[in-house]
């Protein structure tokens, strides 16, 4: 039987505590010492990463190795579990991907406890200049039941997630065929009309990805497809808090209309995350600089190219902007969008002791972490 403590303050109260954590569970929590300067939370939970720290899980050819390696720096941020994320690319291109992260969760308990499903961003999404953001328009195609059941069979049944915009014409018989077989639905990159969104969450959808990002430039004050998503209760917001692609007062509000008990934080990280500032030569996105305050733009313009900080940084970000208490930003980065991922992300007694001791770091916009559990096994 492994036993060990670990101290710090409760995210929510700031009371102290002492958590004991016993064959991978919480066992006691009890008072802390008063004089304990670090936060405790559980480990971070991050619903969309396309990659970090050069892995890219949207590379031609994706290997079981980079998907190892990724599940090790998600760790070094504090992200004990995460989704990865596969945007819109040829059939061929996604299931050999889907194969490679099913490898990787064979070949490791950890990794395969660390990631709980893929998330399939796309290909039924927006063609429209804006709306697709990054994603190949010639890869954009309409909702086909057959290709997914053909990623499930590649896979054995790992796409847990897809993003798809319901302008499409059966965009709803889609849904509800997805919601039947327990697949979540997120509306994501989309033009749709407010009656589309709102047919899309009857039909099933229960999620919206990175709302107010991957939508035109320009919309009509209202209604437009942002109104529509932040009025139905039925969907559940997910949100880059990377201090870049939603200005502070846009996702603050954000927050209000939604609640926070219906918003969750990602990171949306590409493969440049993590990676020191300067020129990027990318397959995707072409030519990126990566500044120093964590922003990646198409090199010599305004342009973002992709989120690049880790959702800790993300966490830290709402806090220090004022966005939100840092109580609601653990909360929209553990406990909601543990709901995603069966039951995860509270330190309460007899969850899971996947568990985060931090500092927060007001110069660098960021947590520094001080220690990682997963199961109650110290991993950083
Ligand atoms: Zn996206």
């Amino acid at each position: 039987m492994s036993s060990r403590t670990l101290t710090g303050r409760n995210t929510i109260t700031a009371q102290p505590l002492c958590v004991t954590v016993e064959d991978g569970r919480i066992r006691a929590i009890d008072p802390g010492p008063d004089n304990e300067a670090l936060w405790l939370a559980p480990g971070l939970i991050d619903l969309q990463v396309n990659g970090y720290g050069g892995c890219d899980l949207n590379a031609d050819a994706l290997d079981p190795d980079v998907v190892l390696a990724l599940a090790r720096q998600m760790l070094s941020t504090g992200v004990t579990t995460f989704v990865p994320t596969l945007i819109s690319a040829p059939e061929e291109k996604v299931i050999r991907a889907l194969r490679a992260i099913a490898s990787a969760r064979q070949a490791s308990a950890q990794v395969a406890c660390a990631i709980p499903f893929v998330h399939v961003e796309g290909p039924h999404i927006s063609p429209q200049d804006g709306a697709r953001g990054a994603h190949p328009r010639d890869q954009i195609r309409p909702p086909s039941l057959d290709e997914f059941e053909r990623w499930q069979a590649a896979c054995g049944d790992l796409v847990g997630m897809v993003t798809l915009s319901p302008h499409w014409e059966h965009a709803a018989d889609y849904i509800a065929a997805l919601t039947a077989k327990g697949v979540r639905v997120a509306i994501g990159h989309t033009h749709a009309a407010p009656q589309q969104i709102h047919a899309a969450a009857a039909a099933g959808a229960s999620l919206s990805t990175h709302l107010g990002n991957g939508i035109a430039l320009m919309l009509p004050r209202h209604p437009n497809p942002i109104w529509a998503q932040l009025a139905d209760e039925r969907l559940t917001a997910t949100f880059i808090a990377d201090g870049h692609h939603l200005p502070a007062d846009t996702l603050k509000s954000m927050l209000r209309a939604k609640g926070i008990e219906r918003s969750i934080l990602i990171s949306d990280a590409v493969a440049l995350a993590g990676m020191t500032p300067g020129i990027y030569d990318t397959p995707v996105g072409g030519r990126v600089q990566l500044s120093v305050d964590g922003r990646a733009s198409v090199a010599g313009t305004d342009i973002l190219a992709g989120a690049v900080r880790p959702l800790k940084d993300g966490v830290a970000w709402a806090t220090i902007a004022g966005v939100c208490g840092l109580g609601d930003a653990i909360r929209m980065a553990t406990e909601i969008p543990g709901r995603q991922v069966g039951r995860r992300g509270l330190l309460r007694l007899g969850e899971k002791a996947d568990l985060l001791r931090f500092a927060l770091d007001p110069q660098n916009k960021s947590l520094q972490i001080d220690t990682v559990l997963v199961d109650g096994v110290e991993v950083q």
